[in-house]
């Protein structure tokens, strides 16, 4: 049978290879790995002084300090999961239930000599913390992304605390008896093994949700409009496929509303590029007020914005462009002192079941151009030709 303290050795290079690989994420600013970082430098020096329990070291360095080590560790583990995920950490909590297991551990090293309770402490110690992160990592998985390192990291806190567990109700039990930590006893070698397992699989499993978050920010960020917050061409384009294929498969309507700032050079010439730039951002947030959440809206150019309305006909859409062109003509957007009126020319076309998106888009295209060669600020629906009245502007 392996002896404890090569079974603490191994532990101890998992530990300096995770640090490792920590060390290479940590520039990336990612919440929660300065706290994972901790908790394995904590492990290492919990195994390091564990190891010293059969020797002549001092009990405070032998007994205290490992075990000391180990609930920080716990407790920089779970605060660091916690920041991952964008929780507060719950710190009164977690000195509390450390405080208490500590306290077992000194009273049964100094005032009554017994290894067993301090085993039991500590080990519901930290099923206390695994089963906390099992909560937290499985409340918040990503509802739109693979959850498998999240998976990952609720099965490993799981089957850790199972392990707590049941180490905790062997020694209560009396079933092993042990006279200091590392006696290879069968039960004892058998959790070690087991335990020593943990942070490391723990590490693995926090960086695999690392890369997935900061894969998940990549994405956002390709697929986001800078400007306007909005999606991106891109990514409008790539969705508007799937609301097609979707449209074709359940036989719903699908309407496309293209829609393009009205004399946006002219703006840009007179009050300047970042007035420009207000005017977008502004019908960006006028836009996104005025839509429903489930209205697939993005910039698909300068000055261009294409809506899709799932299970809507273009007599609707007709009416909500109709409802966002009032609110632009009603609400100049603000900049450095001045305001700013603009207006919009826009087509709407419904699609035909079966059409490819290229060529719905070239037909709702040619709205917006017979709305803006019939002299702007109006929208052009199926059958119509830019007919509609205009508005004056507000100056
Ligand atoms: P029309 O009414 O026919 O649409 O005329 P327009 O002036 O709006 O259209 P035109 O295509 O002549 O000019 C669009 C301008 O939009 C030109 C380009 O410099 C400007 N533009 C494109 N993207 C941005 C941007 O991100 N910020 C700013 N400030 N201007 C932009
Ligand atoms: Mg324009
Ligand atoms: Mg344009």
């Amino acid at each position: 049978m392996i002896a404890p303290v090569n079974l603490l050795l191994i532990a101890a290079l998992a530990g300096v290879l995770s640090l490792c690989v920590l060390g290479s994420l940590a520039r990336s600013g990612m919440a929660g790995i300065r706290e994972t970082i901790r908790a394995n430098l904590l492990t290492l020096l919990a195994f390091s002084t564990f190891a010293l329990q059969n020797t002549k070291a001092p009990l405070w360095l032998s007994v205290l300090v490992p075990n000391t080590a180990i609930a920080l560790a716990l407790c920089a583990y779970y605060a660091g999961v916690r920041r991952l995920l964008g929780l507060s950490v719950p710190r009164h909590l977690m000195t509390l239930g450390c405080l208490a297991a500590l306290v077992v551990v000194a009273g049964y090293t100094y005032v009554d000599w017994r290894v067993e309770p301090r085993i039991v402490a500590m080990s519901l110690l930290q099923m206390g913390f695994m089963l906390g992160v099992a909560i937290v990592v499985q409340r918040n998985m990503p509802p739109h992304r693979s959850r498998y390192s999240y998976r990952f990291v609720w099965a490993v806190t799981m089957i850790s605390a199972v392990v707590c567990a049941g180490r905790a109700a062997v020694y209560l039990a009396g079933l092993d008896s042990v006279s200091a930590f590392l006696d290879p006893t069968i039960w004892s070698v058998a959790f070690l093994t087991l335990g020593v397992l943990i942070m490391p699989c723990l590490t693995l499993g926090t960086i695999m949700i690392i890369h997935d978050r900061m894969l998940a920010d990549r994405e956002q960020e390709a697929n986001t409009d800078f400007l306007t917050g909005l999606m991106s061409r891109k990514a409008w384009w790539l969705q508007a496929e799937r609301y097609c294929a979707q449209a074709l498969r359940m036989r719903r309507p699908l309407t496309l509303l293209l829609l393009d700032i009205d004399h946006f050079k002219r703006i840009n010439d007179t009050h300047g590029h970042a007035a420009g730039d207000a005017v977008l951002r502004h019908f960006g947030l006028l836009a996104t007020a005025t839509l429903r959440t489930g209205d697939h809206v993005g910039r698909v150019g300068g000055e261009e914005f294409g809506v899709l309305f799932a299970d809507m006909r273009s007599d609707a859409v007709l009416e909500v462009a109709e409802r966002l062109l009032d609110s632009v003509r009603r609400t100049p957007c603000a900049h450095g002192g001045s305001t700013i009126s603009y207006t919009f020319s826009a087509g709407v076309e419904d699609w035909i079941p079966g059409e490819n998106l290229q060529v719905f888009f070239e037909r709702a295209d040619r709205k917006l151009y017979a709305a803006k060669t019939a002299g702007r600020n109006r929208i052009v629906g199926p059958g119509q030709e830019a007919e509609r009245p205009l508005l004056p502007v507000a100056a």
